[in-house]
């Protein structure tokens, strides 16, 4: 039977004769794949950092001395790393104990615009990601971007088809076969319109950019093949893509996406 309470945080008993401890807080300590979101330092010595962990979510976490202790961090809490960390998870803010590098992707971090897009998925991901909720689809997506994109030259096609599988797997995935306002079936009709917080609009109820037929099959197709780098779309296309996707990702964030101001600074 348990005993008498000697700490706050944890509880000290007897059970079968032998003296126990165990934490009224229950904390997990796990080894978990994880992305790095974001990180910023934090005071002399240590790293805040978010990560998309493959096994629990989103957590935000405080590594100690990260910004001096090589032999526990190596250098390699840096933004979108692909690691396994050793966590201690608690309620807020998690503690990160170690972490190893799976791969920096070095390719990406030699070329500004790869490193423009990858922050920006992260970033997307990370504004749209409910804390703690483990999401493996998305973790193979954001994987898998990062992965071609380290291997590939960047591509504007690229994004849009992680834009379009990004929506699609939190829920959010932008109505293309009907009106998103009357309902309407917009496959027997010519003319479909970008709506306002994304999504298709007849021709009753939308004023916005006109969309082609074969922009919205380029973006089903995008959602049916799970591989990077087989879907292109043309100039005209991606505008077209782009005037669906861009409001769809503002209606469900928060604030707005700082790296997207470097997109655009690099023509994207
Ligand atoms: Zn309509």
């Amino acid at each position: 039977m348990p005993g008498e309470l000697l700490f706050l945080s944890s509880a000290v008993g007897k059970v079968d004769g032998d003296y126990v401890e165990w934490y009224l807080q229950p904390m997990e300590s796990c080894r978990c794949e994880a992305i790095l979101l974001g990180v910023a330092d934090y005071g002399e010595a240590d790293r805040l950092v978010t990560l998309f962990t493959l096994e629990h979510g989103k957590l935000r976490g405080i590594a100690k001395g990260a910004k001096r202790s090589l032999r526990r961090f190596g250098g390699i809490l840096e933004p979108f790393a692909r690691l396994t960390v050793q966590i201690s998870i608690r309620s807020g803010l998690s503690r990160v104990v170690g972490a190893d590098a799976a791969t920096i992707f070095p390719r990406i971090r030699e070329d500004l615009l790869k490193i423009g897009y990858a922050g920006y998925a992260c970033e997307a991901a990370d504004l749209l990601l409910p804390e703690a909720l483990p999401n493996p689809r998305l973790f193979r997506l954001l994987a898998a971007y990062l992965e071609h994109l380290d291997q590939a030259p960047p591509s504007s096609s690229d994004r849009r088809f992680f834009e379009v599988n990004l929506l699609n797997i939190l829920g959010y995935r932008p109505a293309l076969g009907q009106c998103a306002s009357c309902g309407v079936d917009l496959s027997a009709l010519t003319t479909r319109h970008a709506g306002a917080a994304g999504g298709l609009l007849c021709g009753r109820c939308g004023r916005g950019r006109v969309v082609s037929e074969w922009t919205v099959s380029l973006l089903e197709v995008s959602l049916r093949t799970g591989r990077f780098g087989k879907v292109n779309f043309s100039p005209a296309e991606l505008a077209e893509a782009g005037s669906i996707l861009d409001p769809a990702i503002a209606s469900h964030v928060s604030r707005s996406i700082k790296s997207l101001a470097f997109l655009r600074e690099m023509g994207e």
